[in-house]
């Protein structure tokens, strides 16, 4: 098998995770990295021995040598190494927030179907193990047709000491979490017509919402809720865990606290332990976001060698974006909002 060569640009607090899962795909090898901070540039490079470094993406390219780019900043330089990207015909995996705005993400996807490239959004929720097991559970049919769902992510966990820029933006939780809450609501339940969201701040050091509460209409008929919040003080903090709770026609899923998968239909209750595994390189609360990055980064080196379209494609990760979008716009107005006129 060919081994890829892959450029990750931004070397920050999250891509150490993706770092190391590159160094355990099968397939793929990071062969230079590129962040315009020279400090961090150097913290990365030497931790995992990379020698090719760029302070500048341009130069990166120009230089090429690599079959695809893994894009690890933040958001506000997303559209910009995109397109860098689909300029030098190079298959780009970007990071969540996917773009600033619902426009700039159709402007990226358009860009990249032109150029002929491929193009995923490193959007790893739905590639944790007990989210894998809940969607296999659905299709197997073990609680007939679903007609409801809640997706929860509640916590009191301090993330702003690990990315301090989430206490600084205008928006926060439904942009940098409930984005992978709705992803999984669209991932078990599927695609959205109508959105309604409600959202407040607790924490008075922030400048964002960091409680939303979201209704979501299915295509499908199905009902649910996704609600998180970084203000809810538990007895045991159950971050970065979401829980999903599933109503069938013939039966129910309760993905619990703890990676409990409690499956109660017509035959009676089964329990399955779901637990993530605990990667040699990963720690506790994290393995189960950091075995998500491994699966996710392994998927796409899969698709990218049979030629196929990667689960969150650019033009999938679209009809998440519109759902964030949609939530602010609900949020701010007080009304539902129409996802397909959005699209
Ligand atoms: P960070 O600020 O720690 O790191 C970003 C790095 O990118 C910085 O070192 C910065 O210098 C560099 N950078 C920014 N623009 C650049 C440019 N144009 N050229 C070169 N380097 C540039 O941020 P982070 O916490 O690592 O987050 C990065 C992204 O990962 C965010 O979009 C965040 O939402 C996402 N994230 C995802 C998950 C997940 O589970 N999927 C978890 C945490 C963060």
């Amino acid at each position: 098998m060919t081994e890829l060569k892959g450029a990750l640009i931004g070397c920050g607090f999250f891509s150490i995770n993706q770092m190391h899962a590159w160094n355990d795909v099968e397939g793929a090898r990071i062969v230079a990295i590129c962040d315009r901070d020279p400090a961090r540039l150097k913290v990365v490079g030497d931790q995992f021995g990379i020698d090719r470094r760029y302070s500048d993406a341009e130069a990166l390219f120009a230089d090429g040598g690599f079959d695809f780019v893994d894009i690890a900043t933040t958001v506000e330089s997303h559209r910009a190494l995109v397109e860098m990207a689909a300029r030098h015909k190079v298959p780009a995996i970007c990071q969540k927030p996917f773009a600033k705005t619902l426009s700039d993400a159709k402007i990226m996807v358009e860009t990249c179907r032109n150029a002929g490239v491929a193009l995923m959004v490193h959007e790893n929720f739905r590639w944790q193990t007990p989210i894998q097991a809940v969607r296999k559970a659905l299709e197997a049919g073990a609680i007939g047709t679903p007609f409801w769902g809640r997706f929860s992510f509640r916590s009191g966990y301090d993330v702003f000491s690990g990315q301090p820029y989430l206490a600084e933006g205008e928006r926060f939780i439904i942009e940098d979490l409930g984005i992978h809450a709705l992803d999984i609501a669209r991932y078990i339940l599927g695609d959205v017509s109508a959105v309604t969201a409600r959202t407040t701040r607790v924490n008075p050091k922030i400048k964002g919402e960091d409680v939303a509460t979201i209704l979501l209409d299915h295509k499908n008929g199905a009902t649910s809720v996704v609600d998180v919040s970084y203000a809810t003080k538990l007895s045991t903090e159950p971050f970065p865990e979401t829980l999903v709770e599933l109503d069938g026609s013939k039966g129910t899923i309760r993905l619990t606290q703890g990676y409990g998968l409690k499956v109660t239909n017509a035959q009676g209750t089964t329990t399955t332990n779901v637990s993530p595994k605990l990667l040699p390189w990963a720690s506790r609360p994290w393995h189960n976001i950091q075995e998500s990055v491994y699966a996710i980064q392994q998927h796409w080196v899969d698709q990218l060698k049979r030629g196929m379209e990667h689960s969150t494609s650019g033009a999938d990760n679209l009809r998440t974006f519109a759902l964030v979008e949609g939530a602010y716009e609900s949020a701010a107005k007080g009304q539902t909002i129409d996802v397909g006129a959005m699209l």
